[in-house]
């Protein structure tokens, strides 16, 4: 039952327009760069105790590190997507290596999993990831609220810089690698939830505000109507 309810969670490629609730707040939290070992595990811990779903962009790479852990995402009703195999930047890449990338990437998901997003790594958008992308039924995911946690290592300051700036339908850029990331993102959903956000993964907030999800376009967030 679990490997069953994973593979449906895992393939959000039809979207159906639905009506958000009147005025009901939402906000996506995006984790970069993992699976990592401990960091994930205790932010999959921490969503789980706190009941929220998120999206996680992971690297091929990881995910043969980690296979566990990429299973229980799956299984815990998060959304996965994908961020490249070596986390090499694809600006310059051709499109036969992208393609591998994701391939390669692809090869490594639980069976059934078939991710709708795709966040090249540093965000880059060239016509060659554009047009892969397309061809492979993906959507590039770009983000709206960026606190560089990776840089700061700072959690009060990611959690500022997190807070000071979100709106209502944004996607928050955030990275299961450290424990700064990892507390200042339990800490963000603790404070949003106290202001009536509803975190949930992209393809959820995209479903909650009826938007279309095509191949090949870019989204970095779904603001209300
Ligand atoms: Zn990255």
């Amino acid at each position: 039952m679990r490997r069953f309810l994973a593979t449906i969670l895992c393939l959000p490629f039809l979207l159906i327009p639905t009506r958000a609730a009147g005025g009901q707040k939402y906000v996506a939290l995006t984790f970069d760069d993992g699976p990592s070992g401990r960091y994930t595990r205790q932010l999959l811990d921490g969503l789980q105790e706190r009941g929220v779903k998120a999206t996680f962009l992971l690297c091929g790479y990881r995910i043969a590190q980690y296979p566990d852990i990429t299973q229980r995402i799956v299984e815990e009703g998060h959304e996965i997507g994908f961020h490249g195999y070596s986390h090499k930047s694809m600006q310059g890449m051709s499109r036969r290596d992208i393609a591998q990338e994701l391939s390669d990437t692809q090869a490594l998901l639980p069976a059934g999993c078939h991710p709708v997003f795709f966040r090249p790594p540093g965000g880059c958008c060239s016509d060659p990831v554009q047009q892969v992308a397309e061809v492979r039924g993906l959507a590039i995911l770009n983000w709206s609220v960026d606190p560089r946690d990776w840089a700061t290592q700072d959690t009060a300051a990611i959690e500022r810089a997190v807070l000071r700036n979100i709106h209502d339908g944004d996607i928050v850029l955030l990275h299961d690698m450290t424990t700064s990331s990892v507390q200042a993102a339990l800490d963000i959903v603790d404070a949003l939830l106290e202001q009536e956000y509803e975190p949930v993964t992209v393809w959820e907030l995209a479903r909650l505000r009826g938007a279309s999800i095509r191949a090949g376009r870019t989204y970095t967030k779904f603001p209300p109507a």
